[in-house]
């Protein structure tokens, strides 16, 4: 039996109104969160894939209601978080936590690392003794590889790789289920990268977490990820497990992403088909698939439909084409 959802996201809309270009602009809609429905099992990583501008950042901030959704509904464990209450919601924040981008620019340079690993817990745990409030902070310093006699050192101090660490106490020091992890090692170097990936895992493991891993490419989320699900322009292109996506893409856009990921086996290689083109403005989305300007297989059809999401074997991919891609 699969494991039951943690987080259910179903027809997720995040739209901005944008003054458009001119002496007399027009009012337009950018379309960042566009009908993305997915699920996130108890205790997996789910890599959210997508080049800049699709959509992966603003997806993590709605789901933490750091920013509102226009429509759609975002459930964690069953309750419906995007009409909560800003009073209802504090005890959950407790519960979704997120790991930002760049370490150094997300820490308080005036803080030490043990104030800002506490300042959740004051937070969103205001009763806790202080005593305790400490002992849990040197606790979770130790679970990140952060030594004790590093606390009262400030973020500067520290490279990128270390910040990062300082970044994830932050987040796990609260204790939550679901942590969004956003793009968490894209400012760091390849080798600090591998043992960020690796600590998040050995966490993951130690207190049970679940991780929604947002990334540019491919080749990153291959080493955490058990499924990826793959975003073009705020949509959902193809939701599948993660050995499956890598030996088998079914959707064109997921095929572009692996092309730039080095494929050893020439019979894969040779699969990957489209060449690199500019994104299309997300203010003047492509009628049917958002991918068609790109898509080497894009018909009439391509044109006039927008592909749904559907079951295809198990995965789930939004391509008209997609059995051919399958067969
Ligand atoms: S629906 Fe058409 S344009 Fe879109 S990815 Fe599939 S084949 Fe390409």
């Amino acid at each position: 039996m699969s494991e039951p959802a943690l987080l259910e996201v179903r027809a997720l809309d995040v739209h901005f109104p944008v003054r458009g270009p001119g002496l007399l602009p027009s009012r337009l809609t950018l379309r960042a969160i566009d009908q993305v429905s997915f699920d996130v099992r108890a205790g997996e990583v789910l890599g959210v894939v997508g080049e800049s501008g699709c959509g992966k950042s603003t997806l993590s901030r709605a789901l933490l209601k750091l920013i509102p959704a226009t429509a759609g509904s975002v459930r964690l464990r069953g309750v419906e978080l995007t009409t909560l209450p800003k009073a209802a919601m504090r005890p959950l924040r407790r519960s979704m936590q997120m790991i930002f981008q760049d370490p150094l620019a997300s820490l308080d340079p005036r803080m030490t690392v043990g104030e800002i690993i506490a300042e959740p817990l004051k937070a969103l745990l205001p009763g806790m003794e202080r005593a305790e409030r400490e002992q849990r902070v040197l606790r979770t310093m130790q679970h990140v590889g952060l030594l004790p006699a590093q606390i009262n050192r400030y973020p500067h101090e520290f490279s990128g790789g270390q910040a990062q660490r300082i970044g994830i106490a932050r987040a796990l020091v609260v204790q939550p289920q679901l942590v969004v992890c956003d793009e968490p090692v894209s400012a760091l170097d390849v080798s600090i990268k591998s043992q960020i990936i690796n600590l998040l895992l050995d966490l993951r493991a130690e207190h049970g977490l679940t991780y929604i891993f947002v990334a540019h490419d491919l080749a990153t989320v291959r080493h955490i990820a058990d499924r990826v699900m793959v975003l073009y322009l705020g949509r959902v292109m193809e939701i599948t497990d993660r050995d499956a996506l890598y030996a088998r893409p079914l959707h064109p856009y997921t095929r572009l992403l692996l092309s730039a990921v080095p494929i050893p086996d020439p019979a894969l290689a040779r699969r990957v088909g489209p060449t690199r083109e500019e994104l299309p403005s997300p203010l003047a989305l492509p009628s049917g698939c958002a991918f068609r300007t790109r898509c080497p297989l894009a018909d009439a059809r391509c044109v006039a439909e927008r592909p749904v999401l559907r079951e295809i074997d198990g995965r789930y991919v939004a391509c008209h084409h997609a059995e051919a891609a399958a067969a």
